[in-house]
């Protein structure tokens, strides 16, 4: 028995949320009496996963993963996991968690749970609690299968660095072009931006704040505050932002520990993918707006107001004005 996390790397640079599975991934180790064995693939981090609590590190490179490939990635986590008795497999729900954690099911021969949100319970069984029905539930999911898959949602799990220093091995595994069927031809990178999936603090605006040429307000506001930006569906299909900002239901899902929102409703399918924020702020100009039943903070008043004030007072908090 071991549990395997996959610690997700982009160009060198850990993801925030490979620290959390392995802290995560140690935890149920700890809990199940065996060892965390972390596997980072291609140019991995240069922090050590020793302190967050792996036993070992391994460490996958080869031609096939120099660009991500769900397939190549998904063969080399079952191998690896086929290979070291591991029978959990604990993986972060990213955009590559989520489209490598079926793959790896199904190549492990595991049951799959997404969207968990704590640690399992071990006690007489193994049961894991989960966000359900675009996270307006939460289930409690019972696994009585041998092998199984978690997907751990970011910011779900606090991490922790009172581990050991290790170093990581170099191993091989048997991906070759012929397991992938498809080819990334190019790949479009947003960069000098805080990633939405890991930002701690998020600054959103929906169709309240009327056209693109007043979007500098959220900007403005999420660079004083070191913020991500984003946006309710409307305004991302109206192309005032890009896609990748828009949040909800068919959107992204966050899980910020602040959330500020300006002008949004905040219908139940936008709701759906930011309602777990730990705290969330509401700036919207109708008292009866539904987003402020979800809201810690609620601001009734006009967002071309509050933001300039809100801007003013983080700069002056800041020492930037
Ligand atoms: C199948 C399906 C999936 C969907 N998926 C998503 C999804 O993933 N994400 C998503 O966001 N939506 C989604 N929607 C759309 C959703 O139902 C709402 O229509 C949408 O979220 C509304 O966006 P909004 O709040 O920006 O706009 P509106 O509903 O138009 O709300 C604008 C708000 O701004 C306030 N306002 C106006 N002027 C100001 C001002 N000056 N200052 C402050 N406040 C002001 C208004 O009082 C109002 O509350 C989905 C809908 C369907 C049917």
């Amino acid at each position: 028995m071991a549990v395997i996390v996959f610690a997700e790397s982009d160009n060198g640079v850990y993801k925030k949320s490979s620290f959390e599975a392995v802290t995560y991934g140690k935890d149920l180790a700890t809990k199940l009496g065996t060892d965390c064995i972390a596997l980072s693939i291609g140019n991995k981090g240069p922090e050590n996963l020793g302190s967050y609590g792996a036993d070992r590190e391994l460490n996958i490179s080869g031609d096939v993963f120099l660009t991500f490939n769900p397939q190549a990635y998904a063969k080399a986590i079952s191998e690896i996991a086929a290979a070291n008795n591991g029978d959990t497999i604990v993986i972060s729900q990213t955009y590559t968690g989520k489209s490598i954690a079926p793959l790896v099911a199904i190549k492990a021969d595991a049951a799959l749970v997404t969207g968990v949100v704590a640690m399992a319970y071990t006690d007489g069984g193994f049961t894991v609690k989960k966000t359900s029905f675009s996270s307006k539930a939460i289930a409690h999911v019972s696994l009585n299968h041998a092998n199984k898959v978690l997907t751990v949602i970011p910011n779900s799990y606090m991490t922790k660095q009172d581990g050991a220093d290790i170093t990581a091995e170099s191993v091989n595994v048997s991906v070759s072009d012929s397991d992938v069927n498809t080819t990334i031809l190019s790949t479009d990178k947003e960069t000098g931006k805080i990633p939405l999936t890991e930002a701690e603090l998020v600054v959103s605006a929906g169709r309240g704040l009327k056209g693109a040429e007043n979007w500098h307000m959220v900007e403005d506001l999420a660079d004083a505050l070191g913020a991500a930006t984003a946006c309710s569906k409307p305004v991302s299909d109206m192309e005032w932002r890009p896609h990748s900002e828009h949040v909800g239901q068919t959107g992204i899902t966050i899980k910020p520990n602040l959330y500020i929102a300006a002008g949004i409703s905040g219908a139940i399918q936008h709701l759906a993918g930011v309602g777990s924020s730990k705290v969330i702020c509401v700036i919207n100009t109708d008292p009866e707006a539904p987003f402020f039943k979800a809201a810690d903070y609620g601001i009734v008043g006009d967002a071309f107001d509050v933001l300039p004030r809100l801007l003013k007072r983080v700069k002056e908090v800041k020492g930037l004005a």
